[in-house]
């Protein structure tokens, strides 16, 4: 107990510190882009429904970008550091749950928790879990979900650095950056708990949608495993006007080296859906997705392979004890901050331009 109260003490201080810290240049970056050779060479085509854009964000062109990914590093560090491994329904998921809350209040937002509770046959017993909630209202009210799941696996010495504190790293620094701005569309970030049980935070979000709300969701966009791995990937359907189609746009705006497989791709053997991730229950709700992943399909036929076999667990970082920031960092110097820039800036991006 004593010990839990000196993780907590250094998270709340940790907390308390990160927005001091912040670099000035960031928040001037973002909301005043400056530098002529950031203006894209190819306009974005806009998304059909595009509410009209208000004075406050006027221009085009993208912010600056070399900084993106700093405070992602940051609570990543936290979240991994200082926490570790936070299974589903443990006392170190709920105290990832509270950082993420403390995270978005001192961000601005007025953040909400939707407990669930999940019965584990294995154990006979119920188990605890909750997703956090952070809304940034938008310029129309429909709404865009980002989502990313904060629980990591059970398999024995991973810390869950990529799968997922990378990806709610990335939220969070999003999160922060926009908070601020003007978006297009009202934006609900939400840290799924329970994945790694049968995604249950994300099927418990779904299941619990009114008709009218689910109805008013545009669409979600997935962060789940960022850092680890040689190749970034959007996943979705395929065609224009899709969710996947207006990310590749916008990565191609930036000169992004990002790849894409459609969504029947990422289909098992069989043609049934994978069941692997939290957009899922958005899929089969009706709700369209797109799902970001670093891994390398070069390597193995389901895209589960993540980096050269001599490196992780036959090139398995996640669901392995390689699954932690110092043998990421150690193995493929810079990878992580150079994933955590380019899906900072993207998701930005998407967020705030189209
Ligand atoms: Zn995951």
């Amino acid at each position: 107990m004593k010990q839990h109260l000196i993780l907590l003490a250094a998270l709340l201080i940790l907390t308390a510190c990160a927005p001091k810290s912040q670099p000035a240049a960031i928040t001037t970056a973002t909301a005043t882009p400056v530098t002529a050779s950031m203006t894209p060479a190819v306009p974005s085509a806009p998304m059909p429904t595009l509410p009209a854009r208000g004075a406050a964000n006027p221009s085009p062109t993208p912010p600056a970008t070399a900084t993106n990914g700093t405070f992602a590093r940051q609570y990543l560090q936290a979240i991994v550091g200082e926490i570790g491994r936070r299974e589903p329904g443990t006392k170190e998921e709920r105290l990832t749950a509270q950082y993420i809350q403390d995270m978005f209040k001192a961000f601005g937002y007025a953040p909400t928790t939707q407990k669930f509770s999940v019965y584990d046959k294995e154990a006979g017993q119920d188990f605890n879990s909750s997703n956090v909630i952070a809304v940034k209202a938008g310029l129309s009210d429909k709404v865009i979900v980002v989502g990313a799941h904060y629980d990591s696996p059970y398999e024995d010495g991973s810390k869950g650095a990529d799968d997922n504190a990378s990806g709610v790293a990335v939220m969070l620094e999003v999160a922060k950056l926009v908070k601020a701005l003007e978006t297009p569309y009202t934006i609900q970030f939400i840290a799924f708990g329970a994945e790694e049980f049968n995604l249950n935070g994300s099927t418990y979000f779904v299941d619990n949608l009114a008709t009218t709300e689910r109805k008013n969701i545009v669409g979600m966009f997935n962060l789940d495993s960022l850092i680890a791995s040689d190749k970034s990937y959007i996943y979705g359907n395929a065609g224009p006007g899709t969710m996947r189609d207006w990310v590749i746009k916008a990565a191609a705006r930036r000169k992004m080296a990002l790849e894409s497989k459609t969504a029947q791709e990422m289909n098992n053997a069989d043609g049934s859906p994978c069941e692997c991730a939290d957009y899922d229950a958005f899929e089969r709700a009706g709700i369209p997705y797109a799902y970001f992943e670093a891994t390398n399909w070069d390597l193995s036929a389901d895209g589960m392979t993540q980096v050269d076999v001599r490196y992780g667990d036959q090139g398995k970082i996640r669901h392995t004890k390689y699954d932690t920031l110092a043998y990421i960092e150690a193995t493929f110097p810079n990878r992580i901050d150079q994933h955590l820039n380019l899906f900072v800036t993207l998701l930005f991006d998407l967020l705030t331009q189209y």
